[in-house]
């Protein structure tokens, strides 16, 4: 263990993580800490339930970091096509990324996979130190460096302090940083199921009157599956005996794909929608679930946290590069400029989908099914829509860029 890290990043999840490799091999010195473990654990055959729909833009950001080749060589499920539809209604939105001239339109990716494969990555790297089964039990700042204690009484100072350590992030409460949100009157069930009709490399999402129901394709016909629902019946569904399970869930996804064969375990996960009210202060810079949950009905929260942490790193170099100290707030705001605005308006807007969704029967749900009929009917409107869901919309961080052109 060193005493002084240019850069000490608290939480190794993927967004963490990530942020690590896009460091390695740079003259920062960079110190990863997890109060759980940041050592990559082999990878079992079975299928993690916990899965992320990638965008393109992710996915070039895997690329700059090198690890997208070993992702493909385990296992990353494509889909080019995404068919959304209310179940009451019927009215149903069709997206296909040959309409943009896009042969893919993400890929669903298991989340241990990309976290093995990014700290394996870390592992390599000659200016990196891990810490496992650690956490900070409090920072002061002073000037252009961040004093912490650890929760083993160690004490280190670095010139940043990122937190990447989760939606009840400990850097986030260590640095006074207020978030606004709400709790979702839902919980997600997760799990991997069998299909017997082919998923056509489609992603599917109907809505129910309580929420949404995805299956996302995985290899082998299999699916990965998330049915948010109000927390009781999330919690009653996976208590359910496993045939009546699989019978409900058909029906409750009209049989598109057929039967349906339960074949892991049953997760459930309250969802939030929470946000910092500021990104960065003197010396701390908030990344990944830190800093914004949103609904995960379009898949998009690891997403925006993969933005965060390779606009964060861009700041960091270039600040350097100019002589700067990486932890000055001054610094810092562009970042916060950078990623705020945007994440703020994929969040609200996926809460609004979220509400329309969800809506009760009267008037406005007419007017939900007429307007969702005629965006299918727009072409123009789908493709901007695809565009923003690729994650390549506006200043694109140099590693993204980078990987885009090494296509
Ligand atoms: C059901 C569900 C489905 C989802 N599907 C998608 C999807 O398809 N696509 C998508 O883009 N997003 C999706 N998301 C969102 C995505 O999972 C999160 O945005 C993502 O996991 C956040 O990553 P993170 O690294 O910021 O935080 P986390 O994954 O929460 O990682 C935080 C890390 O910090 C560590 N940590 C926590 N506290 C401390 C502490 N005090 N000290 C040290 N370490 C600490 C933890 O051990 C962990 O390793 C989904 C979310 C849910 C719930």
């Amino acid at each position: 263990m060193r005493d002084y890290y240019d850069i000490a990043i608290i939480g190794g999840g993927m967004v963490g993580a990530s942020m690590a490799v896009a460091l390695s091999d740079t003259s920062m010195r960079v110190l990863l800490l997890d109060s759980s473990v940041c050592s990559p654990a082999p990878l079992p055959e079975d299928y993690d339930i916990r899965v992320s729909a990638i965008s393109v833009a992710s996915k070039y950001y895997f690329q700059s970091l090198g690890i997208w080749s070993g992702l493909q060589d385990f296992r990353v499920s494509p889909y080019q096509q995404m068919h959304i539809w209310e179940k009451q209604s019927g009215s149903a939105i069709h997206f296909d990324g040959a309409q943009i001239g896009e042969d893919v339109l993400g890929y669903i990716i298991e989340n241990r996979a990309i976290q093995y494969y990014l700290l394996e990555k870390a592992r390599r790297s000659g200016n990196i130190d891990f810490f496992d089964s650690l956490s900070i039990e409090s920072c002061a700042v002073r000037d252009d460096r961040v004093k912490l204690t650890l929760t083993d009484d160690s004490r280190i100072t670095c010139g940043l302090l990122v937190g990447a350590d989760g939606n009840r992030s400990k850097v986030r409460s260590l640095a006074g940083i207020d978030t606004k949100g709400w709790k979702y009157d839902q919980s997600a069930l997760v799990a991997t199921v069998g299909t017997e009709l082919p998923h056509d490399d489609t992603a599917w999402q109907c809505f129910l009157p309580d929420g949404p129901l995805a299956f996302l394709p995985l290899a082998d016909n299999m699916c990965s599956i998330v049915w948010s629902a109000k927390h009781h019946q999330a919690q009653e569904l996976a208590g359910l005996p496993e045939d009546i399970f699989e019978r409900q869930l058909a029906e409750a996804f009209d049989f598109r794909l057929g039967s349906i064969k339960l074949c892991s375990e049953r997760g459930v996960f309250p969802l939030q929608l929470q946000y910092a009210r500021q990104y960065v202060k003197q010396g701390v810079a908030l990344i990944g679930d830190a800093a914004h949950s949103i609904h995960p009905l379009a898949g998009q929260g690891v997403n925006l946290g993969l933005l965060d942490s390779a606009s964060l790193v861009d700041v960091i170099l270039e600040g350097a590069r100019q002589g700067k100290p990486i932890g000055s707030v001054a610094l810092l705001r562009r970042y916060e400029r950078w990623r705020k605005g945007d994440n703020l308006g994929v969040m609200f807007l996926m809460d609004a989908f979220k509400r329309m969704f969800t809506t009760e029967p009267g008037p406005l749900k007419s007017a939900r099914n007429a307007g969702i009929e005629l965006v299918n009917s727009i072409n123009p409107i789908k493709d901007m829509i695809m565009k923003g869901a690729s994650g390549l919309r506006g200043e694109l961080p140099t590693m993204i860029r980078d990987g885009k052109l090494a296509e």
